[in-house]
């Protein structure tokens, strides 16, 4: 690079620092863009005095001052007040072998029951309509290969298009 050439780009250098500075300072108004617009003359101030603080917001609890030990804490947590009690009321059901709670019902039964149960509701339903066609008299539930004895003259028969399960002995 010449001389002449070195002292042309320092001057250029010059120039544009000036022209950056002024635009900075904001002296020269017709280079730079307008900055500063016109806003509402009554900005809302922060008012630090009423305005509730992040720290108000926290709900403050009571920690503990000294780390507990291990031992401590597993003394506490195995503590056999806290141990679930084995339970020694348990046997088999006898109809289906589910283990069950003694002198309860046991619910694997139950809900069979109650499903077959359902079933017998529904076909009444289909066969009557509507509950204001029951008569009053006593219903006799009747499965395959089974005919109604003497005793269930007179009643209302429902009979149902399987075998009876051993299970169902109403
Ligand atoms: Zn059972």
């Amino acid at each position: 690079m010449s001389l002449t050439g070195f002292v042309r780009f320092l001057r250029q250098s010059l120039q544009r620092l000036e022209s950056d500075f002024i635009q900075a300072v904001g002296l020269d108004r017709s280079l730079g863009p307008a900055l500063a617009v016109n806003g509402p003359s009554l900005l809302p101030q922060p008012n630090n005095s009423s305005e509730p603080s992040f720290l108000d917001s926290i709900f403050w609890m009571a920690v503990p001052k000294k780390r507990r030990t291990i031992e401590v804490n597993r003394c506490r947590r195995r503590n056999p007040n806290k141990m679930i009690k084995v339970k020694t009321n348990i046997e088999p059901c006898v109809q289906c072998g589910n283990l069950k709670l003694k002198h309860t019902l046991c619910g694997f039964c139950y809900e069979k029951i109650q499903k077959e149960t359902s079933l017998i509701r529904r076909q009444i339903q289909n066969m009557e309509g509507r509950p204001l066609n029951t008569p009053a008299v006593e219903t006799v539930v009747l499965f395959e290969n089974e005919t109604p004895g003497e005793a269930d003259q007179g009643k209302r028969i429902v009979e149902r298009s399987r075998k009876r399960p051993s299970w169902f002995n109403l």
